[in-house]
């Protein structure tokens, strides 16, 4: 039964059959009025889900693509920078800012922690050149979710652009563009919009606009100008991922119809239930309480247990897909993605098949355990 395949990673995560079938619509042009019409829509409805107002851009490239729009719309050689790394993801805005030759000043905080906003209020009032801040709202290798708010609230009192990215969170978990004063926001496909990898978006506040508009940087394919230009007739610069826009607003018009609040409910709901799950098998968590992701749940693997045989089992023998832990976690922690076209059933089935691999490879479980924690927090009654 190999078909039979659970993939419980944070990206690409399962994308529904209504998406699958919308995305089956014979090609069609994208100069035409059916895609003008369409993108219009799709645009309004990133609004939405962003909370903002600021114009979006759907970008044919992976998240990162939209990151690197983000870079190379803002930094010039020698502008001065601050990342907060704080994992993975982190770690990619200094790498992706230093190549564009900024001057990164990087904060670096504890992998399981979250940023410490006092540590970016006295970055930001000793070193008031800063042009931009680069912060990750969901740091997927640490299921840990940060405070952009906060860091909003403190940013803004500074010249310096707040940039985010949201490329694991956004359609998980809430997040305010406007409200929390996010200058520029990055997103990918393939995670909580549940579609599959291949399409980025980004936002762009008016604050941000006067730098990128005056920014010379060399950059052609993400040259967010070209992008604002086209968009004034519901056009793209270049040749976009016509059949992945068609399943952006198959997935759009789903989050809708569920609505945002229900759906950042369901994430909570979720979430829940796997650390309530982790707790009644005996499993510590890799995130600090108080930051941990509603997206995705990093669990330490047992004291002399390496979490990739816990990976091998689930996915030799039950065709369940866990993330591992990435550089220095590798082996210690492994991550159930709750993202995107997920439910509860999804987690019992996680859960229970967790608690058969963890008997295999020789933990003192008791079964049936986690499962139980599960349905309890399903039923309301935790
Ligand atoms: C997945 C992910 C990315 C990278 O996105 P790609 O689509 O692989 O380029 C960036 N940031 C975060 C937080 C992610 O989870």
């Amino acid at each position: 039964m190999k078909d039979k395949q659970y993939l419980l990673i944070p990206g690409p995560t399962p994308v529904p059959p209504t998406v699958f079938a919308a995305m089956s619509r014979p090609m069609f042009g994208h100069r035409s009025d059916d895609f003008a019409k369409m993108h219009k829509g799709i645009v309004e409805k990133m609004q939405k889900v962003f909370q903002t107002k600021n114009e979006v851009f759907v970008l044919t490239s992976s998240g990162t693509g939209a990151m690197e729009a983000a870079v190379s719309n803002v930094i010039k050689p020698g502008d001065k920078v601050l990342t907060l790394n704080g994992g993975k993801f982190g770690e990619r805005w200094t790498k992706m800012a230093a190549k564009y030759g900024a001057v990164v000043d990087e904060y670096k905080y504890r992998w399981g922690s979250a940023a410490d906003l006092k540590v970016i209020e006295e970055k930001l009032n000793s070193e008031p050149d800063y042009v931009a801040v680069f912060a990750t709202h969901n740091e997927t290798s640490t299921a840990v979710t940060n405070d952009i708010a906060g860091m909003g609230a403190l940013v803004a009192k500074h010249k310096a652009l707040l940039i985010v990215d949201t490329v694991s969170s956004l359609g998980a978990i809430e997040f305010k563009t406007d409200e929390w004063n996010v200058d520029i926001a990055a997103t990918g496909s393939q995670k909580a919009l549940m579609l599959p990898p291949g399409l980025g978006a980004i936002t762009v506040s008016e604050k941000a606009w006067k730098v990128v508009e005056e920014n010379k940087t060399p950059k052609f394919y993400f040259d967010l100008n070209a992008c604002k230009k086209n968009i004034a007739k519901w056009n793209t610069p270049y040749t976009p991922n016509v059949t992945l826009f068609v399943g952006l607003d198959a997935a759009l018009d789903m989050i809708m119809e569920e609505g945002l609040e229900n759906v950042y409910a369901r994430h909570t709901l979720l979430a829940n239930g796997v650390r309530a799950a982790a707790k009644a098998l005996g499993l510590e968590l890799l995130a600090d309480e108080g930051c941990r992701s509603d997206a995705v749940t990093a669990v330490l693997s047992p004291e002399g247990i390496s979490a990739e045989d816990i990976r091998k089992v689930l996915k030799n023998d039950y065709q369940i897909t866990f993330a591992g832990g990435q550089d220095d976690l590798k082996g210690k922690i492994f991550r159930i993605a709750h993202m995107g076209f997920a439910d509860k059933m999804d987690m019992i089935i996680a859960i229970g098949a967790l608690e058969m691999a963890l008997a295999k490879v020789g933990y003192p479980v008791q079964l049936g355990q986690g499962v139980k924690a599960l349905q309890e927090v399903f039923l309301g009654r935790n």
